[in-house]
């Protein structure tokens, strides 16, 4: 579920856009490659457009809880428009939540105020997490214990369902559960572009990083 949102756009026509999302700009990059020129003109222009509205709507907000839980909303009504798709996403298949999640500054705040008001986690594994490079072969091993999320429950379910991150209300399949943890399974993902403009738009506003979850949960933890 990582995202890995780069310092610069990788794409010539996303200059508009501080921090794409990879999904993004892929999209982009392969519209490119299939419409004549004023259709993938007026695509763009399209893309700006929606960019604008949500940077201003989320600057409504101040940074920090707020923002993110505005956030929250937003990011379920886009990604609600897939709703009737066949997702096999549900309780307890908690494939991705194994993976190396990463989450704005502001949820990170959420979250670290979940904990500081006695939600238990793991903080060995968060730290261990936390000490890892993004690039730690330890990821790459698909549903791993040490890779469980620290609010992932015992039963597969999320403890901070209402509060998770926007990168894991937009993760969805429709490819069965157990490809989500088998080395080179076929995973079918949903990708709702609506959802990642949202997404890029939150992580390009002034100030906003976007990180693992397990450091910027640690950082904030050692902050406050
Ligand atoms: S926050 Fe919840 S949904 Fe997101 S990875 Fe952790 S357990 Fe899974």
């Amino acid at each position: 579920m990582t995202t890995s949102l780069g310092a610069a756009p990788a794409h010539d026509a996303l200059t508009f856009i501080a921090k794409p999302t990879p999904q993004l700009r892929t999209t982009v990059v392969a519209q490119e490659a299939l419409l004549p020129s004023t259709e993938f003109a007026a695509l763009l222009s399209c893309i700006q457009s929606v960019f604008d509205k949500f940077t201003a709507k989320l600057m409504e907000f101040p940074p920090g809880v707020e923002r993110a839980t505005a956030l929250h909303e937003m990011m379920d009504q886009e990604v609600g428009v897939v709703a009737a798709l066949p997702l096999s996403c549900r309780m307890g298949c908690s494939g991705c939540c194994h993976y190396e999640v990463e989450i704005t500054h502001d949820e990170a705040e959420v979250l670290c105020a979940i904990v500081q008001n006695g939600f238990p986690i793991d903080r060995h594994r968060l730290n261990e997490q936390a000490e890892r490079e993004r690039t730690d072969a330890a990821w790459g091993r698909l549903g791993s214990p040490a890779n469980r999320c620290v609010f992932l429950g015992q039963a597969g379910a999320c403890q901070t369902y209402q509060h998770r991150p926007a990168i894991c209300r937009k993760h969805l399949v429709t490819s069965l559960p157990s490809l989500c943890t088998t080395p080179g399974g076929s995973v079918l993902p949903v990708h709702v572009i609506m959802a990642e403009i949202l997404l890029s738009a939150a992580t390009s506003l002034e100030g906003a990083t976007l990180g693992s979850l397990p450091k910027m949960l640690r950082a904030a933890l050692e902050e406050s």
